[in-house]
């Protein structure tokens, strides 16, 4: 059978299903990290990590650059159903030790949630499915905290005070959470794909604050896109 794999090998040489490029023999290390984060060796160096606290907002850290393979990992969860590539950016971002030791000092985990609309043409919140593999990963449990009030128009090409009032009064404390439930003070991650300008995040993070005011509730972001970057 080996001489077979080999011929379809040559035939059809394997390419990475992220970046199509054809990445040849992989090292048995290459191997694991295609098969765990699928990230190919030219995917894996892409994947540009940022200084924790370097979003530019405070009570947001971001694990990597919004670009490269990152951008198009994100790209694939959200819009080409690729479910399972929150299984991979949680590993990819645990691989970090200092953020891994931070993460696990929080009780809960969340999520930035997504419209009703959007949740039904993906069938699933894309933050909910990366919070949740992180919880694999730790053992943190996860609890839906925040909910969508009403849809609001996507963010893209908004500057920062046009998100803040598209935000208005769009979340709201998720069904279910109790107001009045644990007055012991939780530490609770609240989680999402992008961080660009922090607007969506901070509006979810003071939905919590004014529910529970004895909390301390800060965010994680896969990635951030900021532009003091370049
Ligand atoms: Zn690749």
């Amino acid at each position: 059978m080996k001489g077979f794999s080999t011929l379809l090998d040559i035939l059809y040489p394997p390419k990475c299903t992220l970046c199509h490029r054809v990445y040849g023999k992989l090292s048995p290390s290459e191997e694991i990290r295609k098969e765990q984060m699928g990230l190919c060796p030219f995917c894996d160096i892409e994947g540009y990590r940022i200084r924790f606290d370097e979003t530019g907002n405070d009570h947001v850290r971001a694990a990597f650059r919004y670009e490269g393979a990152v951008r198009k990992a994100i790209g694939e969860l959200k819009y080409h159903g690729r479910k399972s590539y929150a299984a991979y950016f949680a590993r990819w971002m645990l691989e970090d030790q200092d953020l891994k030791e931070w993460v696990s000092t929080f009780d809960l985990l969340t999520a930035v949630p997504v419209s009703k609309e959007r949740f039904q043409n993906r069938g699933y919140n894309q933050a909910e499915e990366l919070a949740r593999r992180i919880g694999d990963l730790t053992g943190i449990p996860y609890k839906e905290m925040v909910s969508r009030c009403r849809d609001t128009v996507a963010m893209k090409g908004l500057n920062k005070n046009e998100r803040i009032a598209n935000l208005q009064g769009a979340f709201g404390l998720a069904e279910g959470v109790e107001k009045k439930d644990p007055s012991d003070q939780k530490r609770v991650l609240l989680i999402d794909d992008i961080c660009t300008t922090g607007s969506t995040l901070a509006q979810c993070r003071k939905v919590i604050l004014d529910a529970f005011p004895s909390w301390i509730v800060e965010s994680l972001a896969f990635s951030s896109e900021n532009e003091d970057y370049a």
